[in-house]
């Protein structure tokens, strides 16, 4: 399974879209990696979210959103699901591309499609995107994908996704945009077999000690979850532990993050990596 980080940064970039602090002025001076908002894409067919900069990500990365057979999202946040797009995946915009795409989300998700898409969306378009509104605690396939919702701690108004992705036997979990989760969220990735060996956690905060919100994480609580995990023997020693979803706030500088990759023994995700298990 080839899992490619297409954008590793928080819903407002890095540098921050309408920011101009230090850090911002640092990283367009080139002090540190630029992020485009969240995508991760596997083997080029399966998309975990699909947000507003997708388009540019896959011309970046050399991946092509006419591949894209399914998008799992993991919450309706625009960041993470930008619907209108999807208006253009046919009639005279697009042709052979693949010839179904499934859309798997909350009910939000849902929602926001029908509200992003209702003012252009043709029949003949609307006819190849096939919606599946999705719960935690139930097991889904999706062409050589297994895959197992599990809830995160984000929203007081929608229950948001975190994913365990298996193919092959092999496992990814995509742990983004949470603070820390309940143990009962573990024990339905345990009840159903799940044996990662590749994490990606949300870091908005970095190594910040008091973050401000609980709906994203720090390193401290990356390594909090990372010991949970192992305890239910989802992951083990060797699994490897990706940080990502970076905030202009956490002071994303080659310098600060090769800092926290040293003192954590972690590695930091940035746009356009690949990692293959
Ligand atoms: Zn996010
Ligand atoms: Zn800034
Ligand atoms: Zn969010």
């Amino acid at each position: 399974m080839k899992i490619k980080f297409l954008g590793t940064g928080a819903a407002e970039g890095v540098p921050a879209m309408f920011c101009d602090c230090d850090i911002c002025k640092k990283i367009r001076a080139g002090e540190g990696e630029k992020r485009t908002r969240s995508q991760v894409l596997i083997d080029g067919e399966l998309s975990v979210d699909f947000p507003p900069d997708a388009f540019a990500n896959c011309l970046r990365h050399g991946a092509e959103p006419g591949k894209i057979k399914y998008i799992f999202a993991t919450h309706s946040h625009m960041d993470h699901f930008y619907a209108h797009d999807f208006i253009l995946r046919g009639y005279k915009y697009a042709k052979l591309c693949v010839p179904s795409l499934d859309i798997f989300g909350n009910g939000e998700v849902m929602k926001v499609f029908g509200e992003c898409t209702a003012r252009e969306m043709k029949a003949d378009v609307a006819i190849g995107i096939n919606l599946h509104e999705i719960k935690t605690g139930t097991v889904y396939y999706a062409g050589y994908y297994k895959i197992i919702p599990f809830a995160a701690e984000h929203s007081a108004t929608e229950e948001c996704f975190l994913y365990y992705i298996e193919r092959d036997g092999k496992g990814y979990i995509h742990f983004y945009d949470t603070g820390k989760i309940k143990e009962n969220s573990l024990e339905v990735l345990k009840n159903n077999g799940a044996k990662a060996q590749l994490v990606a956690f949300d870091c908005t905060f970095g190594d910040t000690l008091k973050p401000e919100s609980c709906r994203h994480m720090s390193i401290y609580d990356n390594l909090l979850m990372k010991e949970k995990l192992e305890q239910y023997g989802i992951i083990d020693s060797n699994t490897k532990i990706i940080i990502t979803h970076f905030s202009h706030n956490c002071n994303p500088t080659h310098e600060h993050i090769a800092r926290i990759e040293r003192e954590f023994g972690v590695s930091a995700a940035y746009d356009g990596m690949e990692i293959e298990i």
